[in-house]
Parts: C-alpha cells; structure tokens; sequence
C-alpha cells in the first residue's frame, strides 16, 4: 500500500466557484487561469471543473498544448506571451492568443510567417512595473501591431498589484482608461480579488476577467475575506492518516529539537503527511488540522515525512482518533468539515496560492 497522503480535487467545488466569479461579473467572460498547473491541481483534473469558462489562460506553451490536447477549441491565452520567435510558430498551429509585453515580442511578430493573423492583448504598465508598456509608449506599440498582417484584433489589458488590499484598483483603472482612451478593442483588467471586490463596476470587470485563485477555492484578501465570506468552496483536500499514536506524559517531548513539550499527560498522532509532501515546514505549533474532522493542531517541528498532532479535541468530542484516522490537512474533510488552505498558510506566513502548487509529486492526487 502506497502512504496514505492523497490530494482530492473536488470537481463540484471548481465548478462553483467558476459560477461565483460569473455571477460577480455577469457582462463579462471569464479566463479560467490555469497556471502553474492549474495552482498544483492538475489542469488534467481541473478540467472538468472549469470547462464552463470561457478561456483558458496561462503561461507555458506545453500547457496550452494539453488544454488543446483536452478538446477544449475555445480561446487559449499566454498570459507573458512568447519568449522566442519559435514560439509564435506554436500559437498559429494551436491558435493561442498571447500577450504583447514588449517591444521584443513586436519585433519577433514582425518576423513571424504565417497564414493565419494572430489575436494580441496588449499590455499596460499602469503601476506595477513587471510587464507592460508604459503609459508613454502604450499608443506607439498600438500603432506599430496594428500595422503588422501578424496580427488580427488587438485586447487591451492590464493587471492590478493592490486588488486585494485597501489601495484598490481606482489609480491603476485611471491610467489603463487614460491611456486606451480611445483605442478599439476588448479590455481585460480582474485578477481573483479584483472580480470579487471591484468586479461590479462594469469598467473595472470590462469584457474579459482572469481569476485564477478564487477558482481554487482561497480568498485573495484572507485574512480580512475568508472563503465563507466569499461563498467560494475548497478545491483541494490534502487528506492522509495516522500512523501511530503516543502517549505523552507531563515533560515528554515531541519531535526534532524537542520543540513540543508535554504539560500534562495527552495522546499524540503521528501524520503521514511531511515537508517532503509540500506541507510547509514553517509550520509553528498550534497550526490547524482536522483529525476525523475534528478541528485540533500541530505540535512540534514539521518533518520530512510525517506530521505530529494534538488529539485532546478529539477526546474531548468524544470522536475516535486512532491508528488509521483520517487527517485533513487543508480542505474538506470526509465528513464535509472545511479547514480553508488560508488558516494553514497564514499559519506558515504564506499564501494560499504557495501551499496548492506546491504538492509534490509523490502525492497521489485523485479527481472527485
Ligand atoms: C496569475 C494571473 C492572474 C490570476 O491571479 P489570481 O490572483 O490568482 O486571481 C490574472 N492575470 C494575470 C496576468 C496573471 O498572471
């Protein structure tokens, strides 16, 4: 038998949240961003999930390739566009739309043959300075696409750096409307937070909305927004079993370096479930956890392989914990207990985004 830690990928759960970003932004199609794997999902397995999109963004070409190879015949964006003038010979063959960065990626255009004119979103810098034309140079690279046989319609896009927070998105929206005032083309602005906080203003959730975490089930503003606030279900259940059980007396310690120490005699599990599965070893003691769905928490160090937990809660609910429990260690337990991936990575001073791509491969993840 292989060790007990699985990764769910709840199917129902992709395609709820999917519904709520619709619902948020009703005028709008919806980019299902699928990157980095689908956020460690798997686009395999989140396919289902999400095949209610409208598109599919992301960043590297094999994926594109595997949307492709999934059936999917709608859109398909680049969300960094192309990175070599080879690369445009892949976005003819599987009509890939991709953004336009950078006056490099006009040059490689420009030289790029092709029978079929390409769909572009151009890109605007409006404050984030990562990608995108400046404000001052937005217009020229316009003019110099628009002149191009390579290309066909021109979007206008741009990506917001504090659509979580309290700076929101209203310096960032004038400059984007500044500087397309005028230009034809459909506009792409919304990340996740952006959808759910600002996505109601018909400027700001414009043509096309690109969430990508939300879809999975985190809250991009936790921990001021929880997923219950947001009416958005986890995605992902990272799900394993005790091992073994000890019992501590007052004094005993627990683990490397003796980080937990016992003050009073209490029953332990031991989790099959380590940083070597992509849970984060930052972890502190008192980290939440779900043991048969009971809400307890970690105590002493995270280790390669296994995970060591607090079973008084059990106790005291008078639920069984024992040899083959089950331990949820984010997402919905088996009996529908829901510990959001934001306790566990605000635990760890992460995000939730890190905590999902980072499963490793030597979880068995399995589509539900
Ligand atoms: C990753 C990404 C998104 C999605 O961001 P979330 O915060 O996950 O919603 C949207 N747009 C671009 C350009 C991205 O790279």
């Amino acid at each position: 038998m292989p060790r007990p830690i699985q990764a769910f990928v709840h199917s129902d759960a992709l395609r709820h949240n999917l519904q709520r970003m619709k619902d948020c932004t009703p005028d709008a199609r919806v980019w299902a961003v699928v990157k980095a794997n689908a956020y460690g999902h798997g686009i395999e397995r989140a396919y289902e999930g999400l095949r209610g999109c409208d598109g599919f963004a992301l960043l590297d070409l094999n994926e594109a390739q595997r949307v492709r190879d999934l059936g999917w015949r709608g859109p398909v964006l680049l969300l960094e566009g192309v990175f070599e003038t080879r690369d445009l010979e892949l976005c003819s063959r599987l009509n890939l739309w991709h953004t336009v960065h950078c006056t490099e990626q006009i040059d490689m255009l420009s030289q790029h043959k092709t029978q079929q004119a390409h769909r572009v979103f151009l890109k605007l810098n409006s404050g984030m300075n990562r990608l995108g034309f400046t404000p001052d140079a937005f217009r020229s690279a316009w003019t110099r696409l628009n002149q191009l046989p390579q290309v066909d319609e021109i979007s206008l896009m741009t990506h917001f750096s504090d659509a979580d927070g309290p700076a929101g998105v209203a310096a960032q929206m004038q400059v984007f409307e500044k500087a397309s005032q005028d230009l034809p083309g459909e506009r792409s602005t919304c990340n996740s937070a952006a959808v759910l906080r600002h996505g109601t203003h018909p400027n700001v959730s414009a043509d096309w909305v690109r969430p990508g975490i939300a879809l999975y089930g985190a809250a991009p503003d936790f921990p001021q927004r929880s997923i219950a606030d947001w009416n958005l279900q986890p995605t992902m259940s990272l799900r394993s079993q005790l091992i073994a059980v000890q019992n501590l007396q007052a004094g005993d310690a627990v683990g490397y370096g003796s980080a937990f120490r016992a003050d009073k005699a209490m029953r332990i599990g031991v989790v099959a479930c380590g940083y070597a599965d992509g849970y984060p070893r930052h972890c502190p003691t008192g980290t939440p956890v779900l043991v048969n769905g009971v809400r307890t928490r970690t105590v002493g160090r995270i280790s390669m392989d296994m995970v060591t937990v607090d079973l008084t809660p059990c106790e005291l609910a008078g639920v069984h914990a024992g040899f083959g429990s089950e331990v949820t260690l984010w997402g919905k337990s088996i009996n529908g207990v829901v510990l959001p991936i934001d306790e566990v990575a605000q635990s760890a001073s992460t995000v939730g985004y890190e905590l999902m791509c980072a499963v490793a491969n030597r979880v068995g993840f399995i589509q539900d």
